[in-house]
């Protein structure tokens, strides 16, 4: 890129409000380059030649927090979801927490309330985390998590984010999950798998693999609105494979 097309790049975001970017590698091969071939039920320590070429902590200061991203974000009108929120959505949980799950977009009750996935979706997510720990001997709760979603203000009428709203929020997921550093990453259905990967495939053909994200490993799963369908029983069933696989990585 041009020294002209750069300034003009940053000028753009600097009318947006950033006064600080994040360096973002390219995905340069969506379709093959992240997915780890390793066996399913943990992901190898080895880092794969898409994953060594990116390096953690970008431009990120050194000193960065979740207060801190969360005061930079103030009271964002960077995009046009700004337009009809209530409460911006930014996450909630253990900031040192050994997993994070990402979903896509608060919906209408965490629009309201101002937290991530405490509507149906989100009651089933609990059950999901709460009840294979349970099972599989694993002493968690959901307030030892963290969860966040990829946009942070509720799309109208639960539309999926566009490409121009995940790129801007996805600045402040970069630094929540660069701050936080967990164990372990659980992509909530497709766009955040798509906002974390940059894949283009279907969850039913990313589910229960591990990619990564930069060097974190990450595990695509259904997202839980998906799951509260009462025709996708089998995803259901698949969802809970996935996370137990993920809460055996980390918590083992
Ligand atoms: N769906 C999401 O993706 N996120 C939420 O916080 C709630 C529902």
């Amino acid at each position: 890129m041009s020294a002209e097309k750069l300034r003009e790049v940053l000028e753009f975001y600097q009318d947006l409000g950033f006064n600080s970017l994040y360096r973002r590698e390219p995905n340069v091969s969506a379709d093959t380059a992240d997915e780890i071939p390793m066996p399913k039920t943990s992901p190898s320590p080895e880092i794969t030649a898409a994953s060594a070429r990116i390096e953690l902590p970008g431009l990120a200061p050194a000193d960065d927090s979740l207060q801190k991203i969360r005061e930079d974000m103030g009271d964002c009108k960077r995009c046009r979801l700004h337009q009809g929120r209530h409460k911006i959505v930014f996450g909630s949980g253990n900031e040192q927490a050994k997993l994070v799950f990402v979903g896509e977009g608060p919906g209408a009750d965490e629009d309201m309330q101002g937290l991530p996935f405490v509507g149906r979706a989100g009651q089933l997510l609990t059950q999901m985390i709460e009840g294979t720990a349970k099972r599989e001997g694993v002493p968690l709760e959901r307030k030892d998590v963290y969860i966040c979603n990829v946009v942070k203000c509720r799309p109208p009428e639960n539309r999926t984010p566009e490409p121009d709203e995940m790129e801007i929020c996805g600045q402040f997921l970069f630094r929540q999950l660069s701050v936080i550093r967990p164990k372990a990453i659980c992509a909530l259905g497709a766009t955040a798998a798509r906002a974390l990967l940059g894949r283009k495939e279907g969850v039913t053909r990313m589910r229960g693999n591990w990619y990564k994200w930069h060097d974190l490993p990450l595990m695509v799963t259904y997202h839980p609105s998906y799951l509260l369908r009462p025709y996708n029983q089998n995803a259901k069933r698949e969802a809970w494979e996935d996370l137990k696989k993920v809460l055996h990585f980390v918590y083992d």
